[in-house]
């Protein structure tokens, strides 16, 4: 497998949740990266596809409408505004926002889903699910809360942050209702079903071909040993897309959501005539596969079930070229946390310092290896410190000699690849070359700052 291929690399960006704005912790993990990287690939003239967007479809946004009593529509469009506020002033391009409040995305969603299910791909299956005994909700996502059934961690019905496995309220120990308490009881329900099993030779096929990180494959080897999980791909519920048809009553699960999201949102980019699910999965043809930049949590879905849901639409080859993932980042010592207001806001940071000092230091102070710690000292010696290497000034008697220069420059350029990338390493090379007057120019720096205006069209 080589970098240099003829066909479009889809770059993923996370879509955030729409509970809340975005941290400097989240920038600092797949946000930045996958902009980073996105920039050093074009202008290597790789063909890259970057998608971005937000997610207003999991029930924490719900969730967090009713505890802070606001208007659903109303905090979804104040965090939204937030989001992509923190984008723009991040400088974090792409070439097509997955836009879940565009009825044309809305209806691609469904349509892809319900057809599915028409044709016989998606089998509809009576599978016991839970619901809530006291308030009557149906227990998935934020709605329930338990402990994982593979590492014993606390986890609500979704990826588990302890270990990145997969949880439902019908594989959680002792599940219960998050929102009441109330006790979880069996209710039996007619839902579309993806059985991740029946795909396991592609997704084989595709795991042992693709860059994923250690962390990752340990995901992986439990699912080696372990059935992979029948996925309901809606549940009778009261947030989300909206299925009809044979589905009506339904909505789409919001993991559902995001695996088709690329799938419509890559092809709508690459031939906007297209459409219907046929004519997508055949703009799928210019793809050579797809790079996940997210966090170790969401290895169940990048790896599985993503994969999976591009198969079943009928997109023939593995996909997945790799993962970059991170660890979390940390603030003054602590975890970020909005419930105790111990968070520097992205939208609000950016305002008041210099976006590029802001991405260098995050880019140098990269949790990827291990669980960083953003101190307000250290970024303040750290802009101190660079800031006049920047106006082009040389370093006194610690300036790197000049014959070592060009080998820290092509190790920089080379440390922003998508395999293998380490925005902490170039920044590091590019400091030496710096000390000597050199390197502000370079694409390494370019792409670490953002400074270069993204190609709207696909890097050609
Ligand atoms: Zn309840
Ligand atoms: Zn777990």
């Amino acid at each position: 497998m080589t970098e240099l291929s003829s066909g479009v690399t889809v770059i993923v960006i996370p879509q955030p949740t729409c509970n809340g704005p975005l941290h400097i912790g989240h920038l600092s993990g797949p946000y930045l990266a996958a902009d980073i990287a996105s920039r050093a690939a074009r202008a290597r003239g790789d063909r890259v596809l970057t998608l971005a967007g937000i997610d207003v479809h999991p029930n924490y946004v719900l969730t967090k409408a009713e505890n802070l009593d606001m208007d659903p529509a109303e905090m979804v469009a104040k965090f939204r505004a937030q989001i992509t506020k923190a984008y723009e002033l991040a400088r974090i391009g792409y070439d097509a926002f997955l836009d879940p409040q565009d009825p044309d995305y809305r209806r691609a969603v469904a349509g892809m889903l319900g057809e599915l299910v028409a044709n016989g791909t998606v089998p509809m299956r009576e599978m016991t699910l839970h619901k809530c005994a006291d308030c009557d909700r149906t227990l998935h996502h934020s709605y329930v809360v338990g402990k994982c059934s593979l590492c014993g961690e606390g986890a609500n019905g979704l990826s588990c942050e302890g270990c990145g496995g997969f949880a439902s309220a019908q594989t959680l120990i002792d599940p219960s209702c998050a929102r009441c308490g109330g006790s979880p009881v069996p209710m039996v329900a007619s839902v579309p079903v993806l059985p991740l099993e029946d795909y396991r030779d592609q997704l084989l096929a595709d795991w042992m071909q693709s860059e994923l990180p250690g962390r990752v494959r340990a995901v992986l080897e439990y699912y080696l040993r372990a059935p992979l999980p029948d996925y309901p791909l809606a549940y009778p519920t009261n947030w989300g897309i909206e299925c009809d048809g044979v589905l009506a009553g339904m909505r789409v699960d919001f993991p559902t959501e995001l695996g088709f999201s690329y799938l419509y949102g890559a092809a709508h980019a690459l031939r906007p005539r297209a459409n219907g699910l046929a004519e997508w999965v055949e703009a799928w043809q210019e793809v050579d596969g797809v790079w996940h930049f997210n966090g170790i949590d969401n290895a169940f879905y990048f790896t599985i079930l993503y994969p999976a849901i591009l198969a079943a639409a009928g997109v023939p080859r593995p996909l997945s070229r790799g993962a970059t993932v991170n660890e979390l980042y940390l603030l003054e010592g602590k975890k970020f946390s909005t419930s105790r207001n111990h968070a520097l806001w992205a939208d609000e940071f950016l305002a008041e310092e210099d976006p590029e000092l802001v991405r260098l230091y995050l880019s140098w102070d990269r949790p990827d290896r291990y669980q960083s710690d953003f101190t307000r000292q250290g970024y303040r010696a750290f802009c101190e410190f660079i800031r006049p290497l920047l106006d082009g000034k040389r370093a006194g008697d610690w300036a790197l000699p000049p014959e070592l220069v060009p080998a820290e420059l092509e190790r920089a350029e080379q440390a922003l690849r998508l395999i293998g990338f380490d925005s902490a390493l170039a920044i590091r090379c590019l400091v030496g070359a710096l000390s000597t007057g050199t390197g502000l120019d370079s694409g390494a720096m370019t792409a670490l700052i953002g400074r270069d205006p993204l190609r709207a069209a696909i890097g050609r």
